[in-house]
């Protein structure tokens, strides 16, 4: 049986999340889902990033311990995750004292091979971003080096720490990004390639003094250090698997491996984590799917920007879990960043689910209710939607298979178009006995039906319940397979929404931009 094992960055819980946040994990979910469908063996994992400074100080902020912050923390991630449907197998947290040990274990390891090192490091530093800024990373504002993400002035510290060799591992990276198509889309490795063929790689610094940072992973030999967030947090993709303590687990799911990130941390996903996996004598993952951003006005969508949508506002709108789903697959984008408005998540939503999908079920339910009972035998199929539903449901699996999860909805969104004429075509509401016209029409939706499902899982399996059909894999699909549709109830799956209701001086605004 094939195997996959999927992954979302861990998030940082020092707020909520935001449509940002689901933008990645609804399109894991998405890829976990079809993969589920396709009857393979999948491991979905997402979690939570809960080391640092930034932790450590919002915790102090609240009164609480960084342990009971984090643990509330969670909770708020699941209850997200649940309001939006995400099917999660594991939901990892670095405060887990396994993954504690992982960590601490592998730091003794590479320190043992002389892959980790002490030495002194002077340089300029940002609080919030818990890192250095070398000559050239940083921008300058009255001659003065400032944080280019958090535009304040940097810090200069000078403290001892421990390095990892990640200089030792150039020509190793220079050849997995320029002879692998690990990095998914090839564009994105060859930006990288390009710098590290510029810049070549400096050693980075993977603790901090104790007394600076405390929360977190002590370096096992050294309790005056505390191990760096990054090194902790990327350890979670093999600690969750059994990495150290389950070996035949480990290896079933690693060589299996598809990272999901956004464009931000792709350095630290090639360079970085390549380097310390080869390193830890682990292989390299075998894809990382590098998305783009969704933006608004022009700015990435995050709460320095100012221009968050909550996730609240997604589901409420779109009735619910599915809406929202549908609405950020469909603007998924991995090269560019796509602009986002709530109009035209308005009209995606009313024109593609409330109109082509919803609409076509509800009609033909209800004609088949009226007509023939909701009892719906088998004849053959129109030649025209026969023709239609086989290759269409073979594109879907082909985006599918590449991850072009938008691409796929368009080639659903097309036969539903398809459907919709053919039911005012033929006018089933006219004939004595329109039993052809409906079976070939809910052929149809089960296709339709199914090929929707990893994005709208309940409103495919409330159809298929009320229309008594199965949600079978794609692969498995035969037009003319099922003997007989007995339809029970023909629901309104997605209301429309009504536009200018969120209106404010002639601009949309979501609550909270
Ligand atoms: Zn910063």
């Amino acid at each position: 049986m094939s195997v996959i094992y999927i992954t979302t960055p861990i998030y940082y819980p020092n707020a909520p999340p935001h449509i940002g946040h689901a933008y990645t994990t609804v399109f894991a979910d998405v890829i976990a889902r079809y993969n589920r469908l396709m009857k393979r063996k999948v491991f979905f994992m997402t979690g939570n990033d809960e080391h640092g400074l930034k932790i450590q100080r919002v915790a102090e902020k609240e009164g609480v311990s960084p342990k009971d912050f984090v643990d509330k923390m969670a909770g708020v991630y699941r209850q997200y995750w649940q309001a939006l449907n995400i099917s999660y197998d594991y939901f990892i947290r670095t405060t887990d004292s396994y993954h504690e040990k992982v960590v601490s274990e592998s730091f003794k390891r590479l320190y043992e091979k002389g892959l980790i090192y002490k030495a002194k490091y002077a340089g300029w530093y940002c609080v919030d971003c818990e890192r250095y800024y070398s000559p050239g990373e940083y921008i300058e504002v009255e001659g003065k080096p400032y944080c280019p993400i958090h535009n304040k002035p940097l810090e200069w510290l000078e403290e001892e720490t421990y390095y990892f060799k990640l200089s030792e591992f150039k020509d190793y990276i220079v050849k997995l990004l320029s002879e692998t198509k690990i990095v998914h889309p090839e564009s994105y490795a060859r930006e990288v390639l390009s710098r590290v063929q510029a810049e070549g790689l400096k050693d980075v610094s993977v603790a901090r003094p104790r007394e600076r940072v405390s929360w977190g992973i002590p370096v096992p030999f050294d309790p005056n250090y505390t191990i760096y967030v990054w090194f902790d947090a990327l350890l979670n993709y093999v600690s969750g698997i059994g990495y150290l303590t389950d070996e035949s687990r480990f290896n079933e799911y690693w060589p299996n491996v598809v990272h999901v990130i956004g464009k931000d941390i792709l350095w630290f996903h090639t360079v970085v984590w390549f380097s310390l996996l080869k390193a830890l004598d682990i292989p390299p993952p075998k894809r990382v799917i590098v998305h783009s951003f969704l933006i608004n006005r022009g700015l990435k969508i995050g709460k320095s920007a100012g221009n968050v949508i909550p996730i609240e506002f997604l589901v409420e709108r779109y009735n619910g879990s599915d809406g929202a789903r549908y609405v950020l697959m469909k603007l998924f984008n991995l090269d560019k960043d796509v602009e986002v408005t709530v109009e035209l998540m308005d009209s995606i939503y009313n024109s593609e689910l409330a109109d082509t999908y919803g609409n076509l079920v509800r009609r033909v339910g209800v004609l088949a209710l009226k007509k023939v009972r909701g009892k719906v035998y088998r004849r053959d199929v129109d030649k025209k939607i026969e023709e239609s539903i086989t290759s269409l449901l073979n594109k879907y699996v082909e985006d599918m298979e590449a991850m072009e999860v938008s691409k796929a909805l368009s080639e659903a969104q097309e036969l539903g178009k398809i459907l919709n004429t053919y039911v005012n075509e033929v006018k089933p509401w006219e004939r004595p006995d329109p039993s052809k016209e409906l079976y070939s029409l809910l052929e149809g939706i089960r296709a339709l039906s199914i090929m929707l499902s990893p994005v709208t899982p309940r409103a495919s399996s409330i159809i298929s319940e009320n229309f008594g059909f199965p949600l079978t894999s794609p692969a498995e699909f035969r037009v003319g397979q099922i003997e007989r549709y007995n339809i029970v109830d023909a629901p309104v799956l997605f209301k429309k929404v009504q536009a200018g209701r969120e209106k404010a001086g002639g601009q949309e605004n979501p609550p909270g931009s």
